[in-house]
């Protein structure tokens, strides 16, 4: 047994104390279990306490666990089958992974250029799926921070073009906050993915940016506060990472 149970269950306090301040309710918030580093067993585990997203930031890890997983899924109820858990990458991905991942995964939430979409898209339609994706927008000039511009010439023509790609499905933006920052300063960030998500539905009414994917360990409760509707919790459930990785500048 891991701490996990004890865990999810501070967590879901947590996550319920906020959605009470910020006068929302709990099923307005998906909660995403970050699995990235934790072996396939911690997923098998969270599963049958009935987690059923999970955020893995890179391909090749989350292939190796795929695997495992399929030859072997120890102690896992019956009703929890891999097959009904879905999977979202939330790292960066390079171009030329871009097969393998929509193979592999449910979601790709880490989508950060117009070349990547171009590839996802022609990937998804060999594999014959519809691919839902979360454009990364970076709100925070730390270097190591992938993401795109939401100013830039390229988000306003990937807004333009998103709708043209058959086999992707947009569904709406995600973001990482500074880390480490004054409360202040991730909550802005926070509010800033909001409004942008405001001013390209209302700019762009065939797109469905209705997911905020934002909020993480430290700063999940802020999140909700300001409108996310998807929270990516690693280390508060699974507890912490070895070797500490970097969030978010890992290379898929
Ligand atoms: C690792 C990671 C998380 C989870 O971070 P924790 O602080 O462990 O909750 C969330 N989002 C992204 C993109 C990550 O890489």
């Amino acid at each position: 047994m891991t701490a996990l149970r004890g865990n999810l269950e501070r967590l879901e306090e947590a996550i319920a104390t906020a959605c009470r301040a910020a006068g929302r309710t709990r099923g307005e918030v998906e909660l995403m279990a970050v699995s990235k580093t934790f072996p396939a067993e911690a997923i098998a585990e969270a599963a049958a306490l009935g987690l059923t997203l999970f955020g893995e930031n890179r391909v090749q890890e989350f292939s190796a666990k795929a695997l495992r997983a399929m030859e072997r899924w120890p102690g896992l109820p019956t009703e929890h089958e891999w097959k009904k858990l879905r999977f979202h990458l939330i790292g960066h991905l390079q171009s030329n992974k871009a097969a393998r991942a929509a193979e592999l995964f449910d979601g790709v939430d880490s989508l950060d250029s117009l070349r990547l979409a171009e590839r996802l898209n022609e990937a998804a339609e060999k594999c014959g799926k519809k691919l839902p994706v979360l454009l990364e927008i970076k709100l925070s000039a730390e270097a190591t921070k992938t993401g795109l511009d939401p100013e830039s010439e390229e988000t306003a023509q990937l807004l333009e073009r998103l709708p043209d790609f058959s086999h992707l499905e947009a569904r709406g933006l995600m973001t990482i906050a500074p880390w480490g920052a004054p409360e202040e300063d991730t909550r802005a960030c926070f509010r800033r993915l909001r409004t942008l998500r405001d001013r390209w539905a209302a700019t762009h009414p065939n797109l469905q940016l209705e997911t905020l994917s934002m909020g993480m360990s430290g700063d999940f409760a802020l999140a909700i506060q300001e409108g996310a509707t998807r929270i990516r919790v690693g280390a508060a459930l699974f507890g912490r990472r070895t070797p500490p990785t970097a969030v978010g500048a890992e290379q898929a």
